[in-house]
């Protein structure tokens, strides 16, 4: 007897393309038995997470056994102090790819869907056909969101709009007064969810803060996350700062306990930690800094990022990367975002980007 899954799939589902995360270190050392590695591709913070964390947490193992807050009753608290905004705006993921999905399933479906941007962060046209919802790709201008063209794609099919600032994997961004005029135009019955990732990283004066538009734009959503400047990737932790009545559908189908016992402890410490967050920001700016210095050294083109990342046009991947894996070096090919000539590099120590500098020279066969 044999049955055809593929036929019996969700509508949308067969269509979709499962996400290729960055080489895990243990893979390339089992593959290639290499024992010193840098791993620049995932845009992790390469300082780790705060301290207090590593010292905190392990005195939580006792409670595992328990089910975690799944109000987060705690953490709302105190990131509503941080952010300045009320706890019912605030819901909580297992990551922000976890909010992410939760307001995909609140308002996409066959006749609502989203319009993204080209080069933008796969996870949005991940969310929308994985519902069955219709997905409007917009193409980039300088490999940036052309917010023009975004609301002029807007159509009757059309309930949300993805904004990712600064992007991944391109690090372009937008202005106070460019999101300002587009949410001026854009109709209220549209979502406008701004991704915030990379936020802490930006320090750009005309970079504009979404917390503070909330109160203006109803329907703008905003998403952050501990996973970059906080170091905690591993764990999973994000949110999402919306209308309490947006908030309040994410909460209906929502997984009662999507948000481990670890990630809303460790959330909580991490909030506490300015001189990590500065200390990583910092790290961040003069990382960026050497990186792209060193591109225009061997006559590289980049695009101009603000986030912990550099995106690099080498010209044949494939080679290039799989070169770079060879001297322990794991960097991010970009293919599906249809960018087939650039890597990503993620910033990482001064010591780790010294090491990829010396390892892209020596592959390209450019002096540095
Ligand atoms: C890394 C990243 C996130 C964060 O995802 P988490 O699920 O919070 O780890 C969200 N959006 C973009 C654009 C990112 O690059």
């Amino acid at each position: 007897m044999s049955c055809d899954f593929l036929a019996l799939a969700s509508r949308g589902i067969n269509e979709l393309q499962p996400y290729v995360p960055g080489k895990p270190i243990d893979e390339l050392s089992r593959e290639l038995g290499l024992t010193d590695i840098v791993k620049l591709a995932s845009n992790e913070n390469p300082l780790g997470p705060p301290s207090a964390v590593m010292q905190e947490l392990p005195s939580l193992f006792g409670e595992l056994a328990r089910y975690p807050d799944g109000s987060a009753w705690r953490l709302k608290q105190k990131l509503a102090g941080h952010l300045g905004v009320s706890t019912d705006m605030l819901t909580i993921g297992n990551g922000s790819n976890d909010v992410l999905e939760l307001l995909a399933r609140v308002f996409l479906n066959r006749d609502n869907g989203s319009v993204v941007s080209q080069h933008s962060f796969v996870v949005y046209p991940l969310v929308t056909q994985a519902l069955g919802a219709p997905l409007t790709v917009v193409p980039a201008s300088h490999f940036g969101q052309d917010l023009n063209a975004t609301l002029a794609a807007i159509s009757a099919t059309t309930r949300m709009v993805f904004i990712a600032n600064p992007n991944n994997p391109t690090g372009t961004w937008i202005t106070q007064s460019e999101l300002t005029g587009f949410l001026d135009r854009v109709p209220e019955d549209i979502l406008v969810v701004l991704d915030e990732a990379y936020f802490e990283y930006v320090q750009e004066p005309s970079y504009p803060d979404g917390m503070t538009l909330i109160g203006s734009y109803p329907n703008l959503v905003v998403t952050r996350t501990f996973s970059k400047a906080y170091g905690l990737a591993g764990l999973r932790l994000g949110y999402a700062v919306s209308h309490p009545e947006i908030a309040d559908l994410m909460n209906r189908v929502r997984q009662p306990f999507n948000v481990n016992l670890m990630a809303l402890a460790a959330g909580e410490l991490a909030l506490d930690c300015e001189s990590h967050l500065t200390e990583s920001i910092e790290l961040n700016r003069a990382g960026l800094d050497f990186l792209r210095m060193s591109c225009e050294a061997m006559d590289l083109s980049y695009i101009p990022s603000v986030g912990n990342f550099l995106t690099i046009e080498v010209g044949e991947v494939t080679r290039h990367y799989d070169a770079l894996l060879r001297a322990g070096v794991i960097v991010r090919p970009i293919g599906v975002y249809e960018l087939p000539r650039h890597i990503r590099v993620t910033v990482g120590t001064a010591a780790e980007n010294e090491r990829f500098v010396e390892a892209l020279g020596k592959v390209l066969g450019r002096s540095v």
